[in-house]
């Protein structure tokens, strides 16, 4: 079995989850609901947690239940200075280099700032593509459609030979169950149905290979 694909989440995948970017775009949620939405401070942060287990993500769930503009929102959560948080990484490009398969984002973030981030680590031109939130609209990751839509979208012809590379343990239940082999970044043990568990993605290359001899796809 060869990989042909790899399909990376970027979000805490490609970079540390300690970085902080996370918190800082909840933070910008959180503050797009209370400014633009009148949501009160105090019920905002527990309003979104229920918008993101509902809808897949926090943005889905105040397209459907607010009726909020998506460009919008996105550009305003996203409106935070990556370089504070993150810095190049040499070290993840030189792996990313050895590779033979292509290289795509798969991310429920949007290209902007997706492009914003590989450019800060300086791994932009390892990756040939980008399926972003509004490429798979309307579904998002987990969703088995978003899947659907991105595997056409990269003309994935067989799953089995396509590895996701996510932090996600339910986005990789989805992969898992559609045929892909998984690959969980920021787990020190593997989390059945995963395949394989990774606590960086610097460990990525010594577990591809492992993972080619031993998987039984092909
Ligand atoms: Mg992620």
């Amino acid at each position: 079995m060869c990989f042909e694909t790899l399909l990376f989440d970027l979000d805490d995948t490609l970079y540390s989850s300690t970085s902080g970017i996370w918190e800082a775009i909840g933070d910008r949620m959180v503050d797009y609901m209370v400014t633009k939405l009148a949501i009160p401070e105090s019920s905002a942060p527990a309003e979104r947690e229920r918008l993101f287990h509902t809808h897949g993500t926090t943005m889905r769930g105040l397209v459907a239940e607010y009726k909020i503009d998506e460009v919008d929102f996105l550009e305003y959560v996203h409106d935070i200075s990556i370089d504070e948080y993150l810095s190049p990484n040499p070290a993840v490009r030189k792996m990313l280099e050895t590779f033979p398969q292509r290289k795509v984002i798969f991310t429920n973030a949007d290209t902007g700032h997706a492009i914003r981030v590989l450019k800060t680590l300086g791994v932009e031109d390892q990756f040939e593509q980008i399926i972003d939130i509004r490429s798979i609209k309307p579904w998002c990751k987990p969703q088995p459609e978003a899947f659907g839509k991105a595997l056409k979208l990269a003309g994935i012809q067989n799953p089995a030979k396509c590895v996701m590379i996510d932090d996600s343990l339910r986005n990789l239940i989805t992969a898992h169950e559609l045929g892909l082999f998984t690959i969980q970044v920021g787990e020190k043990d593997v989390i059945p149905p995963v395949d394989a568990a990774i606590l960086t993605i610097e460990e990525l290359a010594s577990v591809l290979i492992q993972s080619q001899k031993s998987y039984k796809g092909d």
